[in-house]
This record gives C-alpha cells, structure tokens and sequence, in this order.
C-alpha cells in the first residue's frame, strides 16, 4: 500500500469512524439525506475539496452533493451513498433494542463514510507524489429507492468523469463481480365506486377487488416468466372500513429481471393484468412508475485493477471484542450459536470459507455470474466504466434486517468502512500512476455495448392504461 495512505488512515481512521457513527445516529431514509449529506461535506471541504451540494429530484431538500479536489484527466468518481431504510432503526447492539423510525439496515452510514475517506486518501497520494488528474466524491441520494444516481445522470452531475468506483459492504471483501437485477418500481392505482358494503354493494365498485384481482393474475404470471424474473407487491391503499366499498387501491410493484429488456416485456404483461382486473371489477386504473435502472455491465479491466490494489492492502484485522460482539449478533439474530463458518449456499468458490467476520480476500472468478438485488450503481455502469468493490459487516444476518443495522453501528461495521477507504485510495492511486487502464476500460464498455440499444433511463412518470371496454360500468 502507498505509504501516504497508510499514513492518511493511521492519523484520520477515528474521524471516519465518527462520520459513520454520526450518520448511523440520524438516520434518513432516501430523498430525506439532508444531515448525511451536510456531515459529508463538511468532512470533505475540511479536507480541502471543493464541495457543492444540491437537492436531487424528487427531493427539495440538498441531499446530493459533487466534492472535487486535482484538475484534468483522468477524472475518477468515487460513488457514496447514506440514505436508510424505513422501520429498521436498532442501536448498534448485538441484542435487539429497536429505536423508532429508520436505521441503517444496509451500511450506506459505512459506504457515505469510507468512500469519502478513499477519496481523501487518494488526493493525499495525488499530492505528496504529484500525481495528476482529478478524483471526486459525489455523495449519492436514495439509493434504495433505485433513484439517486440516475437522477443525477439526468442532470449531468457525471459528464466529465473517466471511471467510476462504488463500495458496498456484505461478505468477504472482494471484487463485484455479481450481475444483479434490473428493476422497475411501479405503483397501480384503481378507482372505484363507493356505497354501502351491507345496505348497496350493488352500487359499489370495488377498487380493493380489483387490485386483489391484479395480483391474482400476477401469481398465475409468475408460473409463466423466465426463473431470472421477480415480482413482489404490497398494498398502498385498500379502503379504510370494511362497511364501505373502497373507491381507491393501491398496489405498488416492484419487478426485476437480470436484465431491462426482460423487465420491459413483463411489465408489459402485468399491465395487462391490471387492465384486465379493472375490466372485471369495473374500475378504472392508471400506474405511476416511481425509479428503476437497468442490469450492470462489469468492467473487468477495473476489476483487475481493483484485485490488484486490494493485494497491496494488507487485510482487515478485527480484534476479540468485533468477534465476540459477532457471536452475539448472531445468536441473537438466529436464535442459535453461531457456526465456526458459514454455509455459503453454494457460493465458496466465490467467497471462500467464510466465519462471521471474514479477514480474506476473495480471488476474483474472471467472469459475472447472477445474483437478486438491484442497485442505481447499475446505471452509471451502463454508460461510464464502473467498478464496485464488495465486503465488510458481521456475516449470518439477512439484508435489510436489524441485524445489519447492529452490524453498521458496531465497532467491526466502523472498521470495514477505514478498510474499503484504503481499497478505493490504493485504485485510484493505481490508475492515476497507470492512465492507460482508463482508455482501455472504455473500450471494454464500447465493446460490450455494440449493438445494443442506447441507455434509455427509467424515470419516474404517470401511465393510464386505456380500456377499451367497460370503461363506463
Ligand atoms: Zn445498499
């Protein structure tokens, strides 16, 4: 590893830390980041970058923000994101203890943080070794809501970047190398007629049935679609008392493929469904698509890049408090002792033989494979040469759960975000000792995406989907 990040981390490490852990302390969930987004910046501009911050739409508040420090080519981005999830706040104890409201269910409190610290680490490089070309952080809105980082496409916040790289924490670190899953998100709104449910339900039109209906036919679909696709619904509106026949349903949608060619003709066929459902209740029903984003494209000459880099970075080092707390996670999280390691469901030709808090390094497979999920980073790769670094965080808990929330409050959560910092300076520094990797990347990307349609992005926008028959009943 480069001396000056040694350096850099061994003096900063606890300021990193206490970033996460003020982030981890005032959860916001997507569109809502306004105190993440502030606390990154203030770190970075006392870390002498350039910093602008600005609302990401929907959102009105300033949630995103561009920190920039070196000038001219290459351009690298250093991806961070620190929005939270609803309903999953948990101090960062390994005993269940809820706190009301939001938490940080997934470690972006982690990857706002240690991103940042990459970021800083490498313009400490750039500097002491004169090293030219330009690394920016861009703090990253409502990445759950698959929204952020396209939104921010649409508003050109990534023109001049060269090559992107992201951070997400979960498992062994390694190199990204997993395709996730192209999404839309998308809610089905039905209009009914109201009446009373005993004295004239011959009056009423049901919009509850008719969403009932809808998802009928969708789990009737489900047989019918390739295995690669998913498809889960909750309702947003289904009426308030059951005496009176709802006039108004919501069902929000959410359907993923491994990739958007496959979500485009499947949310094709669920709108028809939804047509069909309002034919027989006779309701009406219009749709309103909230974010999605397309499959990534791997670049595998970052990806080496990346391994290589990592290689000089010697490995995470937890000590007997981080496994203890692990342990206890666990337990408390399973309802059983932990395992001495893990059963990776198939996966340890990938991750290797993993404990709950794994020190290795992966070895990357030099090829993609499928995996569920869906992130904006997806996007940016579609059309800039993206990179994704994966690891860090107690093992054994499922995702989106209290359980990662304890993990990205606790001390081995805060070390994993140092970590990945030194990984993403160590890149950077790379590419910017090694300029040819970025040309050579975008002819990666170039190739890849021969023949294939212009990225075209899923933005949110209003549908009504027109019946042709029983529009009057
Ligand atoms: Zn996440």
């Amino acid at each position: 590893m480069d001396r000056e990040i040694q350096k850099w981390f061994l003096e900063n490490h606890e300021g990193v830390e206490a970033l996460s852990k003020r982030i981890f302390d005032h959860p916001e969930v997507s569109g809502e980041e306004e105190y993440a987004c502030s606390q990154v910046a203030s770190y970075l501009r006392e870390h002498e970058f350039e910093v602008e911050t600005y609302p990401v739409a929907p959102s009105k508040v300033n949630n995103g923000l561009t920190a920039k420090w070196g000038d001219g080519y290459p351009v690298i981005a250093v991806l961070g994101e620190y929005d939270a999830l609803p309903g999953l706040g948990q101090e960062g104890t390994a005993s269940r203890s809820p706190i009301e409201g939001p938490g940080h269910g997934c470690g972006h409190n982690l990857m706002g943080a240690g991103c940042a610290a990459g970021a800083i680490a490498a313009k400490q490089v750039m500097k002491e070794q004169k090293l030219s070309g330009t690394v920016k952080y861009y703090g990253c809105p409502a990445e759950e809501g698959l929204a952020g980082k396209v939104q921010m496409m649409k508003m050109g916040c990534f023109d001049d970047v060269d090559i992107c790289i992201a951070w997400h924490t979960g498992g062994p670190f390694r190199v990204c190398e997993h395709i996730c899953q192209s999404m839309i998100s998308v809610e089905f709104s039905f209009y009914g007629i109201t009446s009373h449910a005993a004295c004239a339900p011959q009056e009423g039109r049901s919009a509850l049935d008719a969403a009932q209906l809808m998802n009928m036919g969708v789990e009737f679909l489900r047989e019918h679609v390739d295995d690669a696709v998913r498809i889960h619904y909750v309702f947003g509106a289904a009426g308030e008392r059951p005496n009176v026949v709802p006039d108004y349903a919501v069902v929000k949608y959410y359907i993923r493929s491994d990739k958007k060619e496959s979500v485009d003709q499947v949310f094709g066929r669920v709108c028809d469904i939804a047509k069909g459902a309002a034919l027989m209740s006779g309701t009406k029903v219009s749709y309103k698509i909230i974010s999605g984003g397309y499959e990534p494209v791997l670049n595998f000459t970052l990806n080496d890049v990346l391994y290589e880099a990592m290689k000089k970075v010697p490995n995470i080092v937890y000590d007997e408090n981080d496994y203890q707390f692990a342990k206890e996670l666990y337990k408390n999280y399973n309802g059983k002792e932990a395992p001495d390691t893990l059963d990776m469901a198939g996966r340890e030709a990938i991750m290797g033989k993993c404990c709950l808090l794994p020190t290795h390094l992966c070895v990357p497979l030099g090829t993609g494979w499928a995996e569920s999920g869906s992130t904006d980073v997806n996007d940016v790769s579609q059309v800039i040469p993206t990179v994704q670094l994966f690891g860090g965080g107690v093992m054994g808990v499922g995702g989106h759960s209290w359980g990662v929330t304890a993990s990205s409050g606790s001390a081995a959560g805060r070390k994993a975000a140092v970590q990945a910092g030194k990984y993403i300076a160590q890149f950077c520094a790379d590419v910017l000792k090694n300029k040819e990797v970025v040309e050579k990347s975008k002819n990666e990307l170039r190739e890849v995406q021969k023949g294939k349609p212009p990225y075209s992005p899923i933005l949110a926008s209003d549908g009504e989907i027109q019946l042709k028959i029983g529009e009057d009943q």
